[in-house]
């Protein structure tokens, strides 16, 4: 995990993301992009929009509503399906999902269950729940803030616990040393409580994950007081189901949802995009990037798993006979893309989804994994949806979401007047007019931030040699979290200049020169006009080397130094962040040199952007 905290210390230290509302407390799950992080993210979702919009000529993008009326997602099954299972530990308290809950760990070969405590204090409180309530009679000792159970033996669904022989239970005749068996007997889920181990869970049950809302100036809480005192009145009403009726009515006409995805808000537009770009032609698909709000059950991560987040999402309509060929060819596209934006392509990777992870209208689905420091995450899904989506939304609206194909459906009818035979076929006809099928890329943003610089961070020592995060093996060859510098240990963020936050830092070799400031000034004008990137004029007071370090650190791929020579002659140093090449160029020669490096490489290319090019 120290990958995971040298990057958020990185974050925080040089404005990429903070806590949000931290001078209030903060809250948990939210986060602030700050001047860095801001153009990152803008960054990564301009490259995904590039390459899906703008460099294609089949689809096209849309921004819908976040607010979302309740038809639509009980149409599209979210309002009774979209639902994980949701676990609560029985010691801790804490809520999570059992899906992404570890396995059980042993230790002592097999003989000992460890449950870890966060403190000594709340491990002896555990422990007493454990032998008066959890597990009864069974042999428990407690080493610090670790308890240990002893394990007889492991059954298919179940942990037999050892007996405690020494434990007394008073019974009201006598006091005898046996306990209940049954508190020995403890059911197993397949999964333990992910921070401690406990396997003292609840069973799982299903917990819908979106945000309601009421779009209503009367506060509906009031409603609710008002609703339930007039139902405690009448026998018929007071029961618990028919209050939590009659309030769900009351709140129903100003019920609203915070979407969960922004794949609902094509699907309800497809009709009316298809009306106004009639050139477009099935295969073609709508695009969109926006937030999304889940009520997560468990936050992890960072910006990783958050209640609000983005995605970037590309609903790709297609034929049904051609919804198996268009899906491979779009998880190649997206893997592909990637690929290319990602140094390390070990660290992703594609997971077919079992046939028991699909959903029931699905006919394939991959997810994209990225290996984060704890593991493999879901980055995108990609998902052969069928026609499910598109004949919901028609079945509860009655209005036809259908393609009709033009030249086919003109050709037969060509064909109909010069034979004077009308054609019935349902094969001709289902071929001229259906229900599109869609393919879907769907990607999280932040997630995709968060793998795009885990992916680009490295620590080297002071020969630029790959070196371990701290805790990562050696500590005293590890950087430390602070400024590096005078530890000859530094971080280096090699992300894709087209992902770069800042493109181009420009330092005066002298910070308060004002001849040295001026040209410096020059310089980043030009760039900011004719190549609009975010550039950053470093006018510290420190030495030269040490703001270069500075932009290795937040991943400026070129630095530009301005020295007295400079005044005389316009020649500058441009500096390469991934090998620390410099050389003289012209002031004006910079602009050119950055172009190039920003262009597009063709994919698959293996020619470094970043190489200065001679
Ligand atoms: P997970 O299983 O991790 O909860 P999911 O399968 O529910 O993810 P999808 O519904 O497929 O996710 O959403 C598409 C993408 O949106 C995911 O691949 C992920 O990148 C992103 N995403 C989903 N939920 C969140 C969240 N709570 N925070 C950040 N990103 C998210």
């Amino acid at each position: 995990m120290s990958a995971m905290r040298h990057l958020l210390d990185l974050c925080k230290r040089r404005g990429f993301l903070f806590q949000s509302a931290e001078i209030h407390g903060g809250l948990r799950g939210a986060y602030d992009y700050g001047p860095l992080g801001v153009e990152l993210k803008r960054n990564v979702s301009q490259e995904w929009w590039n390459s899906m919009v703008y460099q294609r000529s089949d689809v096209v993008g849309i921004d819908t509503a976040i607010i979302t009326p309740p038809a639509v997602l009980k149409t599209s099954g979210h309002v009774d399906q979209f639902t994980d299972e949701m676990v609560d530990s029985r010691l801790s308290k804490e809520r999570f999902r059992p899906d992404k809950a570890p396995a059980l760990k042993l230790i002592d070969q097999d003989k000992v269950l460890p449950i870890s405590a966060p403190d000594k204090v709340t491990a002896k409180v555990w422990e007493q729940d454990l032998r008066t309530q959890f597990a009864k009679g069974a042999l428990i000792t407690r080493k610090g803030k670790e308890i240990l159970l002893q394990v007889e033996r492991m059954e298919k669904d179940k942990i037999v616990l050892k007996r405690d022989n020494n434990t007394t239970t008073t019974t009201t005749a006598t006091t005898v040393t046996t306990s209940e068996p049954t508190d020995l007997h403890i059911p197993y889920y397949g999964y333990v409580d992910p921070n401690s181990n406990s396997p003292f869970l609840t069973e799982s049950r299903p917990f819908n994950l979106m945000f309601k809302t009421y779009l209503d100036p009367i506060d509906p809480i009031d409603k609710v007081i008002t609703t339930t005192l007039d139902a405690q009145k009448s026998p018929s009403t007071s029961d618990l189901t028919s209050t939590r009726q009659l309030v769900d009515k009351t709140l129903h006409p100003s019920l609203t949802y915070l979407r969960p995805e922004t794949a609902q808000g094509v699907f309800i537009n497809y009709a009316t995009v298809q009306r106004s770009h009639p050139h477009l032609k099935i295969p073609f698909g709508i695009a969109q990037i926006g937030k999304s709000f889940r009520n997560e059950i468990r936050l992890e991560h960072a910006i990783f798993r958050t209640p609000e987040f983005e995605q970037m999402e590309l609903e790709f309509f297609v034929a049904p006979w051609q919804a198996e060929e268009q899906f491979e060819a779009w998880r190649k596209f997206r893997m592909d893309w990637w690929r290319y934006y990602a140094r390390n392509n070990d660290r992703i990777r594609e997971r077919a989804h079992a046939q028991d992870e699909l959903a029931h209208y699905s006919s394939g689905c991959i997810d994209v994994e990225y290996l984060y420091p704890w593991g493999w995450g879901e980055v995108e899904g990609i998902a052969n949806r069928g026609d499910f989506d598109l004949s919901k939304h028609s079945e509860a609206t009655g209005i036809k979401l259908q393609y009709t194909d033009a030249i086919l459906m003109q050709e037969r009818q060509a064909r109909e007047k010069s034979t004077g035979v009308k054609e019935t076929s349902v094969e001709v006809l289902a071929r001229e007019r259906f229900t599109p099928h869609v393919v879907e890329s769907s990607c999280g943003l932040n997630r995709a931030m968060l793998a795009l610089m885990l992916d680009a961070m490295e620590v080297v020592d002071d020969q630029g040699k790959a070196i371990p995060f701290p805790g990562e093996g050696d500590n005293n060859n590890a950087a430390s979290d602070n400024s590096t510098v005078s530890k000859g240990v530094r971080t280096i963020m090699r992300l894709h200049p087209r992902l770069a936050p800042v493109k181009v830092g420009i330092m005066p070799l002298i910070s308060n020169n004002k001849d040295l400031v001026e040209l410096c000034t020059g310089i980043s004008q030009s760039l900011r006009q004719e190549l609009q990137v975010n550039v950053s004029l470093e006018t510290q007071s420190t030495t030269i080397g040490k703001r270069y370090y500075r932009m290795d650190e937040i991943g400026t791929p070129w630095c530009v130094t301005v020295d007295f020579e400079s005044l005389q002659d316009r020649m500058v140093t441009i500096r390469e962040r991934d090998t620390g090449e410099q050389r003289r160029v012209s002031a004006e020669e910079v602009v050119e040199i950055v172009r190039d490096g920003l262009r597009l490489h063709p994919r698959g290319s293996t020619t470094s952007n970043l190489q200065i090019s001679k």
